[in-house]
This record gives structure tokens, sequence and C-alpha cells, in this order.
């Protein structure tokens, strides 16, 4: 039987999916969309927790536009259309120069949710896939900044990579639905993965769309306790211990 070659695989269903709405009638995105793909085969993302590490100029390749900060403006309107995700290395965002958070210039990770299920690897891989990374493979990149890239991904991502989807990462076009209503991101990002599951039951019983349950739901939650109101603030004590104790790992590997 003659071998099938490397290949990315376009779901019949991204046309109207809620997930990738907007995204097949526009050329900029489909592009994007799909050279992600093909970058995320070549780089084997299906072993590594369905993200790979990339530099600035993989992206400038990507969204087909330089220098850096161009194409990152570019690749936004499809992290805010898909589930896709840019992030530095650390988990921060990703951002043109140096990270604001642990400094790295210009080193990041790109993320499609689900990609090794939805390409057909976890069937053949059995369950689990993408807990050990396998820097040595045919189209590995052998600079030494891509090393340090890969060293860098090797580290514990605390948060990152947990196999357990939150409801948000499966429908991050939700969040936009509130972007006029009271709040800070993180209290509705809270709120959207507390009530996750009632919406999507509702949605599923024909009780309406999803942007009228999640704008009806929402505006109750903000007549009762608001009970995810402090949900930034917690966010914020959790980056700044997992800084801390990275910074503590840090030290500790270099003394
Ligand atoms: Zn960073």
């Amino acid at each position: 039987m003659p071998r099938v070659k490397p290949h990315f695989k376009l779901h019949v269903s991204i046309q109207n999916h809620q997930k990738t709405l907007g995204v097949y009638a526009d050329d900029a995105l489909l592009a994007m969309y799909t050279r992600i793909g093909v970058m995320a085969i070549e780089r084997f993302a299906d072993r590594t927790g369905d993200s790979f590490p990339c530099s600035a100029k993989d992206l400038c390749r990507l969204a087909t536009t330089w220098p850096i900060s161009n194409a990152l403006r570019k690749l936004e309107r499809l992290t805010t259309a898909t589930p896709v995700r840019i992030d530095c290395l650390c988990g921060a965002p990703a951002v043109p120069g140096d990270c604001g958070s642990c400094g790295t210039p210009a080193a990041f990770r790109l993320s499609m949710p689900n990609f090794a299920k939805k390409q057909g690897f976890k069937e053949r891989n059995g369950a689990e896939t993408g807990d050990s990374p396998t820097p040595d493979s045919a189209v590995s990149p052998s600079t030494s900044q891509e090393h340090a890239l890969r060293a860098c991904r090797a580290e514990p991502q605390v948060g990152q990579d947990s196999p357990a989807e939150t409801f948000l990462d499966e429908h991050p076009k939700l969040l936009n639905l509130l972007s006029k209503q009271t709040g800070d991101e993180a209290e509705k990002r809270a709120w959207l993965n507390d009530e996750g599951p009632v919406l999507e039951a509702d949605y599923k019983a024909g009780r309406g769309t999803w942007m009228q349950l999640t704008t009806r739901y929402y505006r109750r939650y903000l007549q009762g306790q608001r009970k995810h109101r402090e949900a930034g603030e917690r966010e914020r004590l959790t980056a700044a211990v997992r800084a801390a104790e990275e910074a503590d790992r840090a030290a500790a590997h270099a003394s």
C-alpha cells in the first residue's frame, strides 16, 4: 500500500462550526488557519500537547506579513475567531518584543486545541498524547535558538496543556458576546467556565441561540451575588505565585 504523505485535515464542518464561524469565508483567516495546521503537522504538535514552539519568523511566515508586530495583529483576528492560541512560551500573552512576564524575546507557543484528536492521531497512538516532548525528529529545527525554545518548553507549564479543556476553550467566541456587559474579562471568563455546562445543555435543548442564552444568563448573574467578581484578583495572585515558583526553580537550576 502506498504510504500516505503527512497532511493536515480540514474538516468539512469548518464552514459552519461554532468554533470557526467566519473563517471559511475569509481568505486571510482560512489561509492562516491552514498554514498553522500544516506547520503543526510538521512540528509534531500531536505529540506535544496540541501545541508547538515557534519563532517570530515563523509567525511572520504564517501571517505572510512582516514585522512581527504586524504578524501578531493579523493573527489576532484568527485567535479571536477560533480556538487557536498564541502565547509566549511562559504562557503570558504574546507581544512583539521582550515578554513582560519572563523577559524572553519573541519566543512563542502556538496551540490548536484538540489538534491530535481532530487530525486522527489519538486513535492511532492510544488515548494519551503529548506527555513528553520529542525534540529529535526529522524536521526539528537545529538552530541553538530553537533548541532553547524546546528546552524552555520542556519545563512544566502549570495550568497549560491540561487534558481537560475548559468550556471557554471550546467556545472562545462567547466571551465577545459579553463585551458590553458589566465586569472585567476575568470575571466573565470564570462565569462562562462555570455556567458553560448549563448554557450548552439549554442550547442543545433548543431553549435559544448561544447569543440569547449567554447574554440572558449573564444579566441574571449580574443581578445576583456576582460570585466571580474577584476572579481577576485570584488570577493575578495565582500568576504571582507561579512566577515566584518559576524564579525559585530557575535559581536552583543556576546554582
Ligand atoms: Zn514570557
